[in-house]
């Protein structure tokens, strides 16, 4: 499922959408396009190709369209996708699931691609109502999005209006990484708690950036799977349901 990782991924890839204009609508689905997308945005040029955690934010010289991916969206330009293979979805490409294709002034169309159908497409997202990007994140930043929070700490984390950006994987790979317990309370973490994990989101996002997304983490899909020893005290890993998650933890060495 696409975390901040894949959906900044996507947005590097759609910086070639700038400057360019949308063309008619050739296909859309009302379940995933929201109302008055599909009059509004033929005749707009691309301004700016932005991201707040997962919501991909597209400026035009008309409406701010907002894009999310759902389970397995997927957006592709000129015929080759934004990330070549990811982890989430089936990894092909049978235009049976495209859900929104637009054509764009240079003959190329942009289209979302979405086998789950769970992604959306809307007019003017309130990016406002989200917090603070993850891979921007400050100590003050997460210092306020944990405090007076009686939620277990995974769940905190993976809540959009908190911390945007984060998703399953990502949280349980961060907290594994700085053995943090994810069913402490929130607001349980002292300060020095807080830089900790402050200093493992801007240390290890970017470094799972390059490796290509959120699956590159030492708890890659295969470890979560296998369950096993803990890679770093080799206690067994424990799977539980956190902030209504499936949840990968070290109760070794997360405290
Ligand atoms: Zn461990």
């Amino acid at each position: 499922m696409p975390e901040a990782l894949e959906v900044e991924l996507t947005r590097q890839a759609m910086g070639v959408l700038v400057g360019r204009r949308f063309g008619a609508v050739e296909r859309t689905d009302p379940l995933v396009v929201g109302d008055g997308v599909d009059v509004a945005v033929p005749g707009c040029s691309v301004e700016s190709v932005g991201r707040r955690g997962k919501l991909l934010v597209v400026g035009t010289d008309g409406p701010t369209v907002g894009v999310h991916f759902g389970m397995t969206g997927r957006l592709f330009v000129d015929d080759g996708p934004a990330i070549d293979r990811l982890a989430y979805g089936a990894g092909g490409d049978d235009r049976v699931w495209d859900r929104w294709v637009v054509g764009l002034d240079d003959g190329s169309q942009l289209r979302l691609h979405d086998p789950r159908r769970l992604g959306r497409v809307w007019l003017e997202p309130a990016v406002g109502t989200l917090g603070p990007d993850v891979l921007t994140l400050t100590v003050s930043q997460l210092t306020t999005a944990l405090a007076r929070r009686r939620a277990p700490l995974k769940a905190v984390l993976l809540d959009q209006r908190a911390v945007a950006g984060l998703g399953n994987m990502l949280v349980d790979e961060l907290l594994w990484r700085v053995g943090l317990d994810p069913h402490r309370v929130a607001s349980s973490l002292d300060v020095a708690e807080v830089r900790r994990l402050q200093a493992a989101v801007r240390r290890r996002l970017p470094v799972m950036l390059r490796r290509g997304g959120s699956h590159t983490g030492t708890l890659s899909p295969v470890v979560r799977a296998a369950g096993g020893p803990c890679p770093r005290c080799g206690e067994l890993l424990r799977r539980d349901t956190v902030g209504g998650r499936t949840t990968i933890w070290c109760p070794g060495h997360q405290r």
